[in-house]
């Protein structure tokens, strides 16, 4: 038997030629390296076995070594990690014969050398010597070492091919990137890279925004919860990679935070079917790699954003600059509806205008969809009146649900009109779908509203001013004024129109018996009547004190007559206490012109006969080619 030290020479040798030869990753090289050891030792037979840690097993390297005499078992499975163990903790190593492989010369003397390398994967060489020959404690060593010395070195030019590998893809991700500009594209590249680098595991991008989903990437939103603390929502908030071991579903979990110059867009979830553990090299790689994927989604988002940010300019700019020309609030509600329509397709818009601060009196604005007429919408925009009141806040909510009522919207906007620090009216925004309006669209619309609003409110009330001045406070028939000018308008530009005015009869007496207060509400009660009969085309005024009238465009005298007789007759009928009214009424056409003033004066002087006549009638002021006269009907 030769010396350590000549075997040690000889080793290196071996070790040396071996490489010049042959390529590292050859597998071929374990073969000529156990053939040249055999050699050297004088064994039967020498194997090597190296350790994986995917399958918990030490495979053999060397399998054409021997075979006719040994059979050798090809992988040993090592679940209790007894060899692993030893190994490691530089135990003795006693060989299982069962384990290892069945024999077919008996007088053989087996030994085990441990192989530990430094970087490597861990092994054992198995020596089997004939007749009762073994190999001195010294010369294991010495073997031993220059193994190990030759793994480590295979080791380290094998991953620094893996790595190459690796970086190239990360390489070929960041490159890509440049050309890409949605965000679906960007996860796709991030996917294909990444079953590149790991073909066996399982990803999920787990994002910090909302993404539309139309594809089969996997992409999920992330969830950050307060109650239960994840690995993945502790990435994201640390922006620090989490690995987590999960000993009862045998499973390794990497979660990477997606990460950017600006902030964390979300993490990125590796499933690793085994428990492992992940040798830092690999955690760097997966940072690097989430890092270089933070920020691409982070340049996507800014580019998108900076895109819509222009677009949304421009929008509110156009917006505003229709607002400002004189526009009568059933256009305004028009433009806004048209705005928000393109921007978010709801189901319903309503605009609430507050009648009174602080109340939940309101009107429904012109331009509102059906809904908020119906007796559930007016319920429903009580409530959001109230709650808005309550919180001062818009409200935004994709899964909305109220308990008492059944509203069948889950998705709502609900943005108040403010003014000066108060709040005049709602605009509420409605869909059957839950989460069918993104934040984004919330945003935008709180920016067109508060630029509309002040339109909104000052044409509201330049209405209602006008409004005012053209109604009558008591009756809230229209003044005489509008009337006057109304009638003006149509002979002028209107083929042919009617004009009726009524007197209540005997009023004084209503005042004297009943007081002014009762008078009051007697003339109300006609007014109503009045308006309740009328088309809506038809002009009713207080034409002064107790006398009311009707100017009915478009309109026959006979149909004329028809209606101041409906009316005198349901005065009759339903006023409390009674009442009846005299009425007299005028014509006039393109056919028989007569100017505004002669036109009042014949239904004033008609009435005045309806007084003669014994009052609670009609009198028609007719007029023909030759005379006037004045027909009691
Ligand atoms: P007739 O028309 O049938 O000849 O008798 P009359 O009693 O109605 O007489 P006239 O039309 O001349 O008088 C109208 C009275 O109605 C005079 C006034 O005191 C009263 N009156 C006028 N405007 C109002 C009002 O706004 N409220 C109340 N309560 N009374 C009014
Ligand atoms: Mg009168
Ligand atoms: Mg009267």
């Amino acid at each position: 038997m030769i010396d350590e030290k000549t075997i040690q020479i000889k080793l290196q040798l071996i070790n040396y030629e071996l490489l010049m030869t042959t390529s590292p990753m050859s597998e071929n090289l374990y073969e000529k390296l156990s053939y040249q050891i055999s050699g050297l030792l004088e064994s039967s037979f020498l194997v090597i076995y190296l350790f994986d840690q995917w399958t918990n097993s030490f495979f053999l390297k060397t399998k054409n070594i021997q075979q006719n005499r040994i059979l050798l078992n090809q992988m040993i499975y090592d679940p209790t990690l007894t060899y692993r163990r030893a190994i490691a903790d530089e135990q003795k190593l006693r060989i299982n014969d069962n384990d290892l492989f069945t024999v077919s010369s008996s007088h053989m003397n087996y030994q085990l050398i441990p192989l530990k390398p430094t970087n490597g994967p861990i092994g054992m060489m198995v020596v089997g010597m004939e007749n009762g020959s073994a190999i001195s404690e010294g010369i294991q060593q010495v073997i031993r070492k220059e193994v190990e010395l030759l793994l480590d070195y295979i080791y380290i030019i094998e991953q620094r091919d893996k790595n190459e590998k690796k970086n190239q893809v990360l390489f070929d991700m960041i490159s890509h990137f440049l050309n890409l500009k949605t965000k679906t594209e960007i996860f796709t590249e991030i996917i294909t890279a990444l079953k590149k680098v790991y073909p066996n595991f399982d990803f999920y991008l787990h994002l910090s925004q909302e993404y539309e989903k139309n594809t089969d990437l996997p992409v999920k939103l992330l969830e950050i919860r307060n109650d239960v603390q994840s690995s993945s929502s502790t990435a994201f908030l640390t922006a620090e990679i989490q690995i987590e071991n999960q000993l009862d579903a045998n499973m390794t979990y990497v979660y990477a935070p997606l990460a950017g110059q600006q902030g964390v867009y979300g993490v990125l979830q590796i499933i690793i079917p085994k428990l492992l553990d992940i040798p830092k090299a690999e955690v760097d790689y997966i940072s690097r790699f989430a890092n270089a994927a933070g920020k691409a989604i982070e340049s996507t988002t800014l580019y998108l954003n900076s895109k819509h940010l222009v677009s949304d300019l421009t929008m509110i700019n156009d917006l505003i600059h229709q607002l400002n020309s004189n526009l009568n609030l059933t256009e305004i509600t028009k433009i806004i509806r048209n705005q928000i329509t393109l921007l978010c397709a709801p189901e319903e818009i309503g605009f609430v205008y507050n009648i009174q601060e602080n109340t939940r009196l309101f009107e429904t604005l012109e331009g509102s969809t059906a809904f908020f007429d119906t007796v559930e919408g007016k319920g429903f925009i009580k409530y959001l009146l109230g709650e808005v009141e309550l919180q001062q806040e818009a409200i935004f909510s994709g899964e909305f649900k109220l308990k008492s009522e059944d509203i069948p919207f889950r998705s709502i906007m609900a943005i108040p009109m403010e003014n000066s620090g108060s709040i005049n009216g709602l605009v509420i925004i409605l869909h059957r779908k839950p989460y069918a309006f993104s934040f984004e669209q919330y945003k935008l619309l709180q920016s067109i509203l508060r630029h509309s609003t002040l339109a909104f409110i000052n044409t509201i009330l330049k209405e209602k001013l006008q409004k005012a001045a053209s109604t009558d406070y008591l009756t809230q028939l229209f003044s005489r004024n509008y009337l006057d000018k109304k009638i003006v308008e149509h002979m002028k530009n209107g083929e042919y129109g009617t004009l009726i005015l009524f007197d209540i009869d005997d009023f004084k007496k209503v005042n004297d018996t009943y007081g002014h207060y009762i008078g009051d509400e007697v003339i109300k009660q006609v007014a109503e009547i009045i308006m309740s009969t009328i088309e809506d085309r038809d002009i009713p005024a207080r034409w002064g004190g107790e006398e009311l009238a009707v100017y009915l465009p478009n309109t026959e005298i006979d149909e004329a007559v028809q209606v101041a007789r409906n009316i005198g007759d349901q005065v009759e009928s339903f006023t409390e206490p009674r009442v009846t009214l005299s009425a007299g009424v005028s014509s006039w056409s393109n056919k028989r012109k007569v100017t505004p003033k002669s036109f009042f004066i014949h239904a004033d002087k008609a009435l005045y006969e309806a007084k003669g006549f014994g009052k609670n009638c009609v009198v028609r002021y007719s007029v023909d080619e030759n005379t006037d006269e004045l027909i009691r009907e």
